[in-house]
Formats: C-alpha cells, structure tokens, sequence
C-alpha cells in the first residue's frame, strides 16, 4: 500500500520540503476525514496532534517525498491504533475453549454466534453455542434458529431448569461441552438498548462463572459518537479481550473501529460485515485504516492510472521530454491516456492532500481535453511533429478544421511549449509529472 501511495505522490507533488503549512493543510484533511468517519472527538485530536508532531520532526523533513511521508505517518498511526497485526482468536490448552459475546441489544451478538459457529466448524473445531440470553423472550429461539442455519448444535435451558438464570444456564453448558467433548463454546447473552447497570452485572457474573479465553465485545460500526462511552462502560463494567465490530457493510466508514481501539486498547479481531452467516472476517488493521482514510479510493485511482500509462511509456515520454523530441502526436497521446482515467476532477478528489491543487483543478476544464483534439487532429504530421511551422496562415487552417479559434490554437501552441519545457527540466531530475497536464 505505501510503497504504491509513494509513486502517486511522486507523481503528484514534487515539492522538496515540507513547510508546517503543508503539515497543517494535510492534518486538517485528515483530521476531516476522521470525523466523518465518526471517530470520537478526542481521538481525533490526540491522533492528529501525534501525527502534526511526527511530520514536523526531521524525520520527516529530511525525506525524499514529505507530502508522501504525512499520509504515511498517518497510516502508520492509524495500523497501530487499530492493533498492528491481525490478532488471532485465542484457543485454551485445554478444551473446551470459551468465547463469551457481550455487547448493547442489536448490537449483533446472537448473529455472530452463528458466524462463529459455522467458521469454527469449518475449521475443524466442534463449537457448541450456548443460549445465555434469558431477557427476551424470543433470543432463544433466535439462537436455535441461527444454529440450525449453520449447523452447529445450540445449547439451550430445558424449560422449568435454569429459565431466568443464565449464569446456571452457562455453567451448566460448559459442563455439557466437556463431556460431550465439545472443543468451543459460544455464549450468546443478553444485551440492553442502552447501558445498565443490572445487564453489566449480569455479563460479569457470566464472566465469572465461566471464565472465558475471550470475551468479545460486539459493537455496532453505525454507533458513531456513542462509541466511545459504550465501550468504556463495558470495558469498566464487564472487560474484554477482543473487540468485534459488526454492520460493517452499511454506510460507516468504521471510525467505531479507531475509538473504541484508541480508549479501549483491546484489539478488534473480526468484522462483521452482514446479515448472512458468511458475512464475517477476520480483522485487518491496514484495510480498516484505509477504509477510515478511503485510501481504497486512492488504490483504484493508482489502478486506473497504471493501466493507461504503463511504466514503459512514461519512460519513453521522459525520455523525448529529455531530447527535445516531444511532438504534438505525444501530447495528444498522453491527454488521450488521460481521458481513459476518466473524469479528471474526480479522480484528483480522491487524494488526500489534494487541496493545494483544487484551484488548479477547478480551472481545469476536461472540455478542453476534447478542444486539443480536434485542433491536433486538424494538424499535418509535420505539423505536429515541428510545430515550429506552425505560422498564421496554418493556424487558422486549423482553427477552422477544428471548429475553434485562432486564440484557441496559440493557447494550446503556448501550452505545448511551456509543458514541453518545463517538463524538459524535470524529466533531467527523473520522471516527469503526469504528462500532458501542464504545470501542475
Ligand atoms: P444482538 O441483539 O446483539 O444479539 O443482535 P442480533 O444478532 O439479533 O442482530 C440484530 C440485527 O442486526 C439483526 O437484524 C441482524 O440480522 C442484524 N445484523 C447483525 N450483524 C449484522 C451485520 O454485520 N450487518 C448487517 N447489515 N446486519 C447485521
Ligand atoms: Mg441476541
């Protein structure tokens, strides 16, 4: 990911050091971008004063590509945040393993038993899901119909034994699952609409009781703001071992993930990402910090750009840019390459950083990608190859044989030099911008 991100940069700015200025209009999109992606407040600025101190130090200024560097410091950050490394599920010694699930009603307990049932179970692990919900009167049932679904057996109290007592109900499960060597146990439990006092104490004696090698607290990506108090009073009232973040498929861009990560400090090990029982991942800290980010748009915009200038190519061009042998047929090729990346506004709105460039962009007009065609077009080949040829007369020939005008052409005679010259002197320090764009 940053290596490709690097390459964009590079590209995109050739700036040689970066000023506070420069740190400060990156931190401000960053800091943007995290708030609508709902992390808490005071993550956000905990987060971006890290990140202001960082791009500041010599670290950063010394580095080759310093506008690069902020959103690598940020990603970095943020992969860190978010727990690093992917963090596995962990197994006890001795089986059985118990995984205990707690979290606000609707948060997407019971739903994930039945995830966790069938990947388990899949992974060669015998899972057992345990009904420990006694507060609705529907969650048991819930609970046996999402096993079916997944095929793992649900154990659930017999009516008139243990009903409204599911610390009895858990205990007496794991009894069950040693001896009919059930090697994972899933505990479903009941949630409230809001945090409670009586449903934390509950979940503790739950806890207590069955002593689990994970406890996973299920929260909601959609919560937003209410992340951070909801994840504190379980973390107070309950603890945790691992966070799973579910609902992911809707509309958050997972901020949820970087507030509860940040005030918790428990990793989040899966992602739930839908009603259906296979809608469910192991979590990756590197994809979420994109997705927080959207670098994932940033990927898709390098993609796009590496299929319509393959490397060869920009090799070629800097080359003609260095040997003074850039024609007009190259500039048409490179504006056309341009226009399969599509819109061009659009595409520069997906990069971070990018403010410095919306008043270029702004004035940058793709109609006018379509008026240079049609006046290269209505060139000669010698025309197009010495434009130095290029006196009145011929001008406009050509303003007529493309519909335009003669300033039209002189503008974009103009622009060809200009382009042509300075990326002349840049194409002697390396690589040249995006070709065909002009002074960028
Ligand atoms: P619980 O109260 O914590 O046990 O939550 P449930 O498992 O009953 O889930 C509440 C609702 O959210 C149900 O309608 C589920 O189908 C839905 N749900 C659970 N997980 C997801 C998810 O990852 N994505 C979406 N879109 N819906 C989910
Ligand atoms: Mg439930």
């Amino acid at each position: 990911l940053s290596d490709r991100l690097t390459d964009t940069f590079k590209n995109l700015r050739t700036k040689g050091k970066l000023t506070p200025s420069d740190v400060d209009g990156t931190v401000r999109e960053i800091r943007r971008a995290l708030l609508d992606a709902d992390v808490a407040l005071d993550v956000v600025k905990d987060f971006t004063g890290k990140v202001r101190e960082r791009a500041l130090s010599d670290e950063v200024n010394k580095a080759l590509n310093p506008a690069q560097q902020v959103v690598q410091i940020v990603n970095e950050e943020l992969v860190g945040i978010l727990g690093g490394q992917q963090r596995r599920l962990q197994f006890a010694k001795k089986p059985p393993t118990v995984i205990m699930l707690a979290g606000l009603q609707g948060a997407g307990k019971t739903t994930l038993a039945g995830k966790l049932g069938k990947w388990l179970a899949k992974d060669g692990h015998t899972p057992l899901l345990v009904a420990a919900d006694l507060q609705r009167p529907n969650a048991v049932n819930q609970l046996q119909i999402v096993g079916e679904q997944a095929g793992v057996p649900v154990y659930a109290p017999e009516p008139g034994n243990g009903v409204g007592n599911p610390v009895k109900v858990a205990k007496d499960a794991l009894k069950f699952a040693e001896t009919k060597q059930y090697d994972t146990v899933v505990i479903d439990t009941a949630g409230r609409l809001g945090v409670d006092a009586e449903l934390m104490k509950q979940a503790a004696d739950i806890r207590k009781a069955t002593e689990p090698d994970e406890v996973l607290f299920v929260i909601d990506a959609m919560i937003g703001q209410d992340a951070v108090a909801t994840a504190k009073a379980f973390q107070d009232g309950v603890d945790f071992t691992g966070v799973v973040l579910s609902k992911l498929d809707g509309d958050a861009r997972g901020g949820a993930a970087l507030s509860v990560a940040s005030i918790t400090g428990r990793p989040i090990i899966f992602a739930s990402t839908g009603e259906g029982l296979d809608d469910f991942e192991p979590f990756h800290p590197d994809r979420m910090a994109s997705r927080i980010l959207d670098l994932g748009d940033i990927l898709t915009l390098i993609e796009q750009a590496q299929q319509a200038f393959d490397e060869e190519e920009a090799r070629k061009v800097a080359e003609k840019f260095a040997t003074d042998s850039f024609t007009l047929d190259d500039f048409l090729k490179q504006m056309q390459q341009l226009r399969n990346m599509g819109s061009i506004k659009k595409m520069m709105g997906m990069l971070p950083g990018a403010g410095q460039m919306k008043q270029q962009l702004d004035n940058f007009d793709e109609r006018e990608i379509v008026r240079t065609e049609a006046i290269i077009q209505s060139m000669t080949t010698a025309e197009r190859t010495t434009p130095k040829l290029l006196n009145g007369s011929r001008r406009l020939r050509i303003a007529k044989g493309s519909g335009t005008t003669v300033t039209e052409v002189n503008q974009l005679v103009n622009r060809f030099e200009q382009a042509a010259k300075m990326m002349k002197t840049v194409a002697k320090g390396g690589v040249p911008n995006v070709p065909g764009m002009g002074p960028i």
